[in-house]
């Protein structure tokens, strides 16, 4: 018999990034704790994508409940224009201290897509209030940044929104020095993209407003890593040219990679990032977008017209920032980044041992993220092999969602060694058994 509550989600809800004509019936959640799910019929789903990238410290973690209830009690909702609230100045000045560089002016909204389309608008506006027109911007091909229309149209080559390009603006896309272990064509790849930023500069840095990339890591694209040296060699190049930096840092913020921030880890300070997922370790959605000085002064003036004109109604909601607080706290009380440092370890080993199989190619590791392709007759995010993995995931209780063919793990960092054994277990099981 179907479970009540599917047959009512069946009846009524539409699901994200589904096509639900032929998706299997939505799994009920009852429960989850640490990095475990309980569905409602009392089975174990191993959550090994940190439920969509968004949880660091794991579910119904006592702390992070504790700070939400308390602040439920104190103050949950308050306009924030004109208005300000403790919750809300901590976590501004908390990110303040730990972002790098001098990004230290904080900008709140409410997902990912949300602060991308600031730190757009912010960049836009940034060069208008000085006196300049610049409304071209850059990007890199596969990159992904949300599904509103700013961030579909600086995501745009990432595929998934073709049907909607009539109503984006022309972005200009560079090639991604997508990279993994053993790769020997990383420097050539480096050196291309370098040259594609080179020439696009020369004719076109005069009128480009930002560059925007997801830094070492793109996420939805496949995860596809670059190096360091790259992301440093780029933004000097910038800098040169009088570009701005945006680091969409959604999906690699707090501790992803090894570093609280890619940026770090890459050893770059852009001049605006945005920041969600992990803010608030996945507890309530929330987004900041944070710039550094010279870009917020562009926005004082005696005249209106020069200011931000942009806000939401849950602009930094209380009892997400006191989640966010929370979150941050843990990182440092739980020792969240050794313990990422520590997967990196083993995810290399794991990794390495499952490339050995003539299925699995281009294995790349970056903090608490690892990825690996499967062989498949077609690849890229539609391949049909994606479906299959998800069921043969699913029916061992491991929440391992493939991106088309590429199967990766980012688990949330509660996670231990024996879970994590689980998972690549299932992968070297899948890699044996799927269908050629
Ligand atoms: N930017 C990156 C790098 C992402 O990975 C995502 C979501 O996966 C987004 C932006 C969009 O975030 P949201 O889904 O919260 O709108």
């Amino acid at each position: 018999m179907t479970d009540p509550i599917v047959a009512l989600d069946r009846a009524h809800i539409w699901h994200p990034f589904t096509q639900e004509s032929t998706a299997p019936d939505p799994v009920p959640i009852e429960s989850a704790d640490g990095a475990v799910l309980r569905t409602r019929d009392g089975r174990e789903i191993l959550d090994l994508i940190s439920s969509w990238w968004v949880n660091l410290h794991g579910h119904a973690h006592p702390h992070m409940a504790a700070a939400i209830a308390e602040q439920t009690t104190k103050l949950e909702q308050v306009i924030f224009a004109g208005f300000t609230h403790e919750p809300a100045a901590r976590l501004a000045g908390a990110l303040a201290d730990r972002l790098p560089g001098d990004l230290s002016r904080v900008f709140f909204s409410d997902d990912g897509s949300t602060a991308v389309e600031v730190a757009l608008k912010l960049a836009t506006q940034y060069w208008a209030n000085r006196g300049r027109t610049r409304n071209r911007f850059l990007c890199f091909e596969g990159g992904y940044h949300g599904d509103t229309m700013g961030a579909m149209s600086v995501g745009a080559s990432s595929g998934f929104f073709d049907v909607f390009r009539s109503l984006m603006f022309p972005v200009d896309a560079l090639p991604f020095p997508a990279t993994w272990e053993g790769d020997e064509a990383v420097e050539d790849k480096e050196s291309r993209a370098l040259a594609a930023l080179d020439a696009y500069l020369d004719r076109h840095g005069a009128e480009t407003a930002a560059l925007i990339m997801e830094p070492l890591v793109q996420g939805a694209g496949g995860m596809r890593m670059c190096r360091s040296a790259f992301v440093r060699a780029l933004a000097e190049r910038l800098r040169a040219a009088d570009v701005l930096l945006i680091f969409d840092e959604v999906m690699t913020g707090f501790g992803r990679t090894g570093a609280l921030f890619a940026g770090e880890r890459a050893g770059v300070a852009p001049d605006i990032v945005c920041l969600s997922k992990g803010l608030t370790s996945g507890y309530l959605p929330m987004s900041v977008t944070v710039c550094t000085p010279n870009v917020y002064e562009a926005f004082l003036d005696a005249d209106f017209d020069k200011a931000f004109t942009h806000g939401h109604s849950f602009t930094a909601n209380p009892l997400a920032c006191a989640a966010a607080l929370a979150s941050l706290e843990l990182l440092e009380q739980e020792r969240s980044l050794e313990r990422v440092r520590a997967m990196e370890v083993l995810h290399r080993q794991r990794f390495a041992e499952l490339a050995e199989h003539p299925r699995a190619h281009r294995w790349r590791v970056t903090g608490s993220i690892a990825a690996l392709d499967v062989q498949a007759a077609d690849g890229g995010y539609g391949s049909a092999v994606g479906p299959w993995l998800k069921r043969f995931y699913l029916e061992r209780g491991l929440l391992i969602r493939p991106l088309g063919n590429v199967v990766y793990l980012m688990p949330p960092y509660c996670v231990d060694d024996e879970q994590l054994e689980k998972g690549y277990r299932g992968i070297a099981e899948s890699l044996e058994k799927m269908p050629v």
